[in-house]
């Protein structure tokens, strides 16, 4: 995996000469589509350290990025320059965080993980009705308990019907037994496509379902199905601390991956990823998009080019070498607070590839969880867990006070 670190002034003259490739609001005769600059009483297009804020430029200048750019020449033309950055984004992204081989796939820059992963059931749906006449009744999405609220909602949003699996209590990843068992029930009931998620990392827990027991399942049960990998939260660290993990575009049976740049990644809200081997976005290509050039395949519509330059300074500004080391310093602070936790015998759920702990909710007090801000499994019932997520914020001082708070209230609770 390699992509390279710039300098400021490698990032800021790539972004302005992209910027100038752009269509011009105001220097350009643009009477033909519905959108402009932002607000100039708002957003001073003079002011002048904007010369030397390539993001902020970006956003002034408002391009839109509506429709998918890996897709090839029959695409929007007014913001060439900043979706060439896009697609770069995209090529990392795929061929050096996923392994795949250049012209193989699919992507663009989504709103966020709930909108790829909503994206990803969309097009297997429709990939089930278009290639088998699959009526809607046929098709199933399978995912764990742990899995995002997003699947769900997409579930629901789909008209589809969902399977929920359990998962084993101590590593919180798809029960392959119950798998099995809803697999056959759900054959028996006349489903015969699934769509399957599998989590590279869930939110609460860190758990990262182990794909390859989930595959050697549905390929040996010899069933129709399509694999989505949920990897919002673990996408931009798991892969970076785990070099001989199995999410890749390598990986046959994998077809689509989510990630989100507003995590790890540190971008503003409204920033993810979503990729997908090439020949299925097709399937959720709207026609009727006819003011669009080279329609559209996307659930947003219209978006911000500015994320997705965003995204394209902060991968340059690291570098891959760069961007390892960050999330080992997050992965070591974890291990330190992981190792804490085991001298005080708190019992606690960690991935050593993950920047998340789950501690058991007997071991902390409401004022401890209330001071630092824990977060419960749950918000309407009795908490299991409170979960710490060591993010670039997460500095050694916070973590030695949250440490000492949790070892006074063991010692009090065991007087
Ligand atoms: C955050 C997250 C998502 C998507 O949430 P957004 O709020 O849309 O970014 C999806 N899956 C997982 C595992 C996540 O952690």
């Amino acid at each position: 995996m390699y992509w390279e670190k710039y300098s400021h002034s490698q990032i800021k003259a790539k972004v302005f000469e992209c910027l100038s490739k752009n269509t011009n609001y105001r220097t350009e005769a643009i009477i033909g589509i519905p959108a402009t600059y932002l607000d100039s009483s708002i957003f001073y297009e003079d002011a002048p350290f904007l010369k030397d804020a390539p993001f902020l430029s970006t956003l002034i200048a408002n391009p839109n990025h509506i429709g998918v750019h890996t897709l090839g020449s029959e695409q929007e033309d007014f913001f060439t320059g900043t979706q060439e950055m896009e697609k770069e984004v995209i090529k990392i992204c795929a061929e050096e965080i996923f392994k795949a081989e250049p012209q193989t796939y699919d992507g663009y820059v989504a709103s966020g993980g709930t909108e790829a992963n909503i994206e990803a059931l969309w097009i297997y749906r429709n990939y089930f009705t278009a290639e088998f006449k699959a009526n809607i009744r046929q098709i199933a999405v399978i995912y764990s308990e742990d899995t995002h609220y997003s699947i769900p909602k997409g579930i629901d949003l789909l008209n589809l019907q969902g399977i929920e699996i359990a998962v084993n209590l101590q590593s919180r990843t798809i029960d392959i037994h119950e798998l099995e068992q809803k697999v056959n029930q759900a054959l028996a009931n006349g489903v015969n496509y699934f769509i399957v998620n599998v989590n590279m990392s869930t939110t609460m827990f860190g758990s990262v379902d182990d794909i390859d027991a989930v595959t050697d399942l549905l390929n040996a049960l010899n069933i129709h199905y399509k694999l989505h990998v949920d990897a919002a939260f673990g996408g931009f660290i798991y892969p970076f601390i785990h070099t001989h993990h199995p999410f890749h575009f390598k990986n046959e049976n994998i077809s689509s991956f989510s990630l989100d740049g507003h995590k790890m990644l540190q971008a503003p809200y409204g920033t993810g990823i979503f990729l997908i081997r090439k020949h299925l976005l097709k399937y959720v290509c709207t026609n009727e998009a006819n003011y669009v050039k080279g329609k559209d395949f996307t659930l947003c519509g219209s978006r911000s080019g500015a994320n997705a330059v965003c995204l394209w300074m902060i991968l340059h500004t690291h570098g891959s070498v760069e961007w390892t080391q960050k999330m080992q310093q997050l992965i070591s602070r974890t291990s330190f607070i992981c190792q804490r936790l085991d001298a005080l015998q708190i019992r606690h759920f960690r991935n050593p590839y993950l920047n998340i702990v789950t501690i058991n909710a007997n071991y902390i007090s409401e004022r401890i969880a209330e001071k630092f801000h824990l977060v419960p499994d749950t918000h309407t019932g009795v908490v299991n867990y409170y979960k710490i997520v060591v993010m670039p914020h997460v500095e050694q001082a916070i973590i030695n006070d949250f440490l000492s708070e949790l070892e006074k209230y063991q010692s009090i609770k065991l007087m």
